[in-house]
């Protein structure tokens, strides 16, 4: 197996180690506001996501997308596993031609948008959209107006989501099963967002290994902003 497609299978393998991992965490976590399976699930998805995507034959990162999805609906089952693994069978029509920024970029934002739609859920909400949408939205505005290099915008991206993630704790749940604990879920982290954050982490890890590069060191909350040297040019020509 060669190419993008081998890079997505070793990324999904990465995954579910990690996530294997931190299964007794991601349990501890849902046991104080759910019911303490999330680490299972994840890790039981995971697992069969990494097996399956192992068993292709010379994917595609869209096949291999696909498949962790579908993998990820049969094996978690429940309300997580159309969730998770449902958004992501749609996302992955966003690879139709592989993945560069700018797919990957459209691939991130579906998969967001689906996840929403799905969960009737918003930033503030104490879910995984806590951590994707600051995600989401860093590695947009990282790649398509600060132009910086994928793998930068995907560190800043893993930034954001870590920020995303301490977010959930001083805050109030309002959907999921943490919801029916009212304000009594506030002071609690949420699983799915931290278990989307290790995800992320992953990726970020075995593509920095694919480029041969080191993981960057950056701060999600220190944007470059290109404009301001052009409205600097144009401020000083009005004055002329
Ligand atoms: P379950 O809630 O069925 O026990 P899990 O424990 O595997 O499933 O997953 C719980 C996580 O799923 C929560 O921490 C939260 O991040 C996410 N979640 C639950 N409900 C929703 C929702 N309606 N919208 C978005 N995310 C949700
Ligand atoms: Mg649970």
């Amino acid at each position: 197996m060669t190419g993008d497609g081998a890079a997505v299978v070793d990324a999904v393998e990465a995954v579910a180690e990690r996530i294997e991992d931190e299964r007794a965490h991601l349990t501890e976590l849902d046991s104080a506001i759910g019911d303490a399976d999330h680490g299972g699930n994840m890790a039981r998805g995971w697992a069969a996501a990494a097996e399956a995507a192992r068993d292709l034959d010379d994917p595609d990162p869209q096949t291999v997308c696909k498949t962790v999805g579908k993998t990820l609906m049969a094996e978690v089952g429940g309300a997580s596993g159309p969730l998770f693994g449902g958004s992501l069978v749609f996302a992955s029509a966003e690879l139709d031609d592989g993945i560069d920024a700018e797919s990957a970029v459209a691939f991130a934002e579906t998969y967001l948008e689906k996840v929403e739609d799905r969960g009737d859920a918003r930033v503030g909400d104490q879910t995984v959209v806590d951590a994707l949408t600051p995600a989401v939205h860093t590695f947009k505005k990282s790649v398509e107006t600060d132009e910086l290099p994928p793998l930068e915008a995907l560190a800043k991206a893993v930034d954001a989501a870590e920020r995303g993630v301490a977010f959930t704790v001083p805050i109030r749940a309002k959907k999921g099963r943490a919801s029916y604990l009212g304000w009594r879920s506030v002071g609690h982290q949420d699983p799915g967002a931290t278990s989307a954050l290790y995800i992320l982490e992953e990726l970020l890890a075995v593509a920095a290994d694919a480029l041969d590069a080191e993981i960057p060191d950056v701060d999600a909350t220190s944007p470059t902003i290109p404009d301001e040297a052009a409205e600097d040019d144009s401020a000083a020509a009005e004055d002329d």
